[in-house]
């Protein structure tokens, strides 16, 4: 007996999407007719097809190479013309200013704020680096039930040092300060028992232009990483000044989570260490442009990160994206790739924004577009090999194939 071709072709539909196929499903998500980028080196699929099935990549090939029907169900994406990459990391944000209640606050305005913030810049994953951890812990059980749609939200709990309040953070803030190794241990303990993810240190912290900073101890930095580490978590150093550098390096932080204008350069020995040691560096320049008025100084201070980005780049280190948002609210990315341009292709922009985060803290089924992984992906309105910026231009934002955020 000859089956009908289009029986073939059922059949061969439901092999490969398996049982969540069927007239009513809803699940499928194509994204058809776009340019993709499947990885920062790889080449891109021109007039590509990006088929997503229960959250997961299941077809990224070119259209006139596609061997399956869609789904008559299937949701298409406008994608035609676009530019498709991998969803987005944002590696240093805060759910602080703003995020009050987040427990009890009306899903829509947290929406809505997740969209001015994140969503609507393509980020999928984000690592909250400081913030009250009960109110984000609420916030990161409604983005986790669909409740207010949202990145992968991974947290950081932080330690200061004693009598290291910064003078940019509200005095009424109780701050968790360590004064002994011991200190540091109960508090890094304490964090990932709450269900943190890693641990963040101020081993310096910013005390106002005509005070010293105040350093964490490399004994302290060391008996809080010793902690994480045991338990495979990662540690992020806010560093401020040299010694905030050195003190995170020799006790074994994996990420400092700025650059440090004010040194004008890493030194030959940090960098060096910062290599051996596979120290992840944050830049956050368009941070620089907000810490002070003069729009010269301020300038100075982003070349100066621009210039210490570049030295550990061009060494082999590795950068991750990451802005300091929900401190500042300069949510707009396009400053921060155009700063981060001046180092770097765009290629290695996008590296950092997707491959290198997913590499870093292995995930290894996010930060690519490939068959079996998560269907986090953005869809541009440029080409970011035009224009870096481009990068910024968000159409939709997709993550575990839901629509998180739509133009
Ligand atoms: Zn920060």
């Amino acid at each position: 007996m000859k089956l009908p071709d289009k029986f073939v072709l059922v059949l061969f539909v439901l092999i490969a999407f398996g049982h969540l196929v069927s007239a009513a499903d809803h699940s499928t998500l194509a994204c058809v007719g776009a340019r993709i980028y499947p990885s920062p080196t790889t080449p891109p699929i021109n007039n590509g097809v990006l088929i997503v099935n229960d959250g997961k990549i299941v077809e990224v090939t070119a259209q006139d190479r596609l061997k399956l029907e869609l789904p008559q169900s299937a949701i298409k994406l406008d994608c035609a013309g676009k530019v498709v990459v991998a969803g987005f990391w944002n590696s240093h944000v805060h759910f602080e200013n703003g995020w009050d209640h987040a427990a009890t606050a009306p899903a829509t305005a947290l929406q809505a704020h997740m969209q001015e913030m994140l969503t609507s810049w393509g980020f999928t994953t984000a690592w909250d680096l400081g913030s009250d951890p009960g109110n984000t812990i609420a916030l990161r059980k409604r983005v986790d039930s669909g409740d207010v749609p949202g990145p992968k939200i991974f947290m950081a709990g932080d330690i200061f040092p004693k009598n290291g309040h910064p003078v940019y953070l509200p005095p009424e803030l109780q701050l968790p300060e360590a004064a002994t190794p011991q200190q540091a241990e109960q508090m890094a303990r304490g964090y990932l028992q709450m269900g943190l993810d890693g641990i963040k240190l101020f081993t310096g912290a910013f005390m106002g232009s005509m005070k010293p900073v105040i350093n964490l101890d490399t004994a302290i930095v060391k008996a809080a990483v010793d902690v994480a580490h045991a338990q495979g978590k990662p540690v992020f150093a806010h560093p401020q000044n040299r010694t905030g550098v050195d003190n995170a390096l020799a006790g074994g932080v994996n990420i400092l989570a700025h650059t440090i204008p004010s040194e004008k350069g890493f030194s030959q020995d940090e960098l060096a260490k910062m290599k051996q040691q596979h120290t992840a560096l944050i830049p956050t320049l368009t941070l620089w442009t907000t810490v002070v008025d003069d729009p010269a100084i301020a300038s100075q201070l982003v070349q100066a990160g621009v210039d210490e980005l570049k030295s550990y780049f061009s060494r082999g280190g590795t950068i991750l994206f990451g802005t300091d948002v929900g401190f500042t609210s300069k949510y707009d990315t396009a400053q921060e790739y155009e700063f981060m341009g001046r180092a770097m292709g765009w290629k290695d922009v996008l590296a950092s924004l997707t491959t290198n985060p997913s590499a870093y803290f292995k995930a290894p089924t996010k930060g690519g577009i490939k068959k079996g992984m998560d269907a986090d992906f953005v869809v541009l309105d440029g080409d970011p090999a035009q224009d870096v910026r481009n990068l910024a231009k968000v159409k939709y934002t997709v993550r575990g194939g839901k629509v998180i955020y739509q133009k």
